[in-house]
């Protein structure tokens, strides 16, 4: 048993790689990414430590990182998940009350009468905060409904004191793409949400009038871009409410990610947000930044998790070699970088938060690969990370929200964790 003094000084890493685990992919010589990757860290980790298969999905939610890293840190999204625009809002500063509902308001693509383009051609924040702005001017009633810029294409429509809006029915835009707009608008889901219900589809159809002959469009459509020419309200909910990770697991913890989801999970659980400069969310993220920043962060917190989001954008991409690059960038200039450089005894969790497979190109439920290495216990006899290794570890198929509980049990005590018998 460590002495308290020795607890005290044991840190504690949550290192996630968005949309990691994947199928075997034909041209991979049906392989999955993980498994044809270099990546002798997460190998490292998996060999000394032990491994499983964790279940981040719940049934009646969609698969996705809100839900999943919710369920990473231990909070059953089923009671604290409240819907993807509070999180994003608040992450970008907008104060929300009780009863105000924060909905993602995409600028979208639309072309005679379908929504061609969920993210109007990735519009960038240059053009969107103009077409925004005059959203704003036009549309807005100031204290019902409000409009907030945020990045690129993902903006924010809150409706204040506004607690019937959350039955209404949104469709995510990214699921809409060539749908009839007029069949995707949203709904209400009971009398009393109705008349919220049309105010939303009345600001759907009047941003159309506004955005189509808008001169940053014009300018757009001219140069061959499309044009950012309607909001789309999506992911509407209050503002969650949940014990802090300290109440929790009694850690100081801190957030390093590129994405303002995992930030907005971060202010609810009361980490610390670090920012790092140059942390893109995509391929050309500032892998080596993150893990400095991770190994300053550690100086002053308990745990650092660490969240990268870009093999998850190679699986929405369909590209098998980018995610595979996305691992071993993951793994050789992140992961490397932070275990080189830790100086205090450490126990470290390697984990995706749902698999976003390159054949399919959006999020499933499959339980993913993970891997807990600390000083105080045995390693099983899993040698690699990946979603086949991890299925013979000695953790076995592990429930939701069990893997903060995990890292914490494997510096407590020497085998705590029951072995899996060899699989004949
Ligand atoms: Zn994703």
């Amino acid at each position: 048993m460590p002495t308290k003094k020795e607890s005290k000084k044991m840190k504690y890493l949550l290192v996630v790689g968005d949309g990691m685990a994947d199928y075997p992919v034909p041209e991979l010589d049906n392989m999955t990414p993980l498994q044809v990757a270099r990546k002798p860290n997460m190998d490292a980790i998996a060999a000394k430590g032990r491994n499983g298969l964790l279940r981040t999905a719940r049934e009646n939610l969609s698969a996705g990182s809100d839900t999943a890293i919710l369920s990473v840190l231990g909070y059953d999204p089923r009671q604290f998940y409240t819907g993807r625009g509070p999180l994003e809002a608040t992450a970008r500063g907008i104060q929300l009350k009780e009863n105000d509902v924060a909905f993602r308001c995409n600028l979208i693509t639309e072309k005679d009468g379908i929504l061609v383009d969920y993210s109007a051609g990735h519009i960038t924040s240059r053009d969107s905060s103009k077409l925004i702005e005059a959203i704003k001017k036009t549309l807005e009633k100031p204290n019902k409904i409000e409009f907030f810029s945020g990045l690129d294409y993902r903006h924010f429509l809150i409706l204040r004191n506004s607690p019937n809006s959350l039955q209404i029915e949104c469709t995510p835009p990214h699921d809409a793409v060539g749908a009839e707009i007029s069949t995707v608008l949203p709904e209400a889901k009971s009398p009393e949400a109705e008349k919220t219900a049309i105010l939303l589809r009345e600001a759907i159809v009047k941003s159309n009038m506004i955005l189509e002959s808008h001169p940053v469009n014009v300018a757009r459509e001219k140069s061959g871009k499309k044009p950012g020419n309607m909001i789309w309200p999506w992911g509407g909910g209050k503002k969650p409410s949940m014990p802090s990770f300290k109440e929790k697991y009694g850690l100081d913890a801190a957030v390093i990610s590129a994405v303002d989801l995992v930030k907005g999970i971060g202010i609810y659980t009361g980490m610390k947000i670090i920012d790092v400069p140059g942390a893109t969310g995509r391929e050309d993220t500032n892998y080596e930044g993150k893990a400095d920043y991770a190994l300053k962060a550690l100086e002053d917190n308990d745990l650092v998790f660490i969240h990268v989001e870009a093999p998850d954008e190679a699986g929405h991409a369909n590209d098998y070699k980018l995610k595979v690059k996305t691992i071993e960038d993951f793994d050789k200039r992140m992961l490397g970088r932070i275990l080189k450089g830790l100086k205090e005894p450490y126990a470290i969790a390697v984990l995706p938060d749902h698999p976003t497979p390159i054949r399919i190109g959006t999020h499933t439920k499959d339980p993913v690969p993970f891997a807990i290495q600390s000083p105080l216990v045995d390693g099983d006899e899993v040698q690699k990370f990946d979603e086949f290794s991890a299925a013979n570890g000695a953790f076995g198929l592990a429930k939701q929200e069990c893997l903060i509980s995990l890292l914490i049990s494997s510096t407590q005590k020497t085998n705590n964790i029951k072995r899996k018998p060899p699989k004949k």
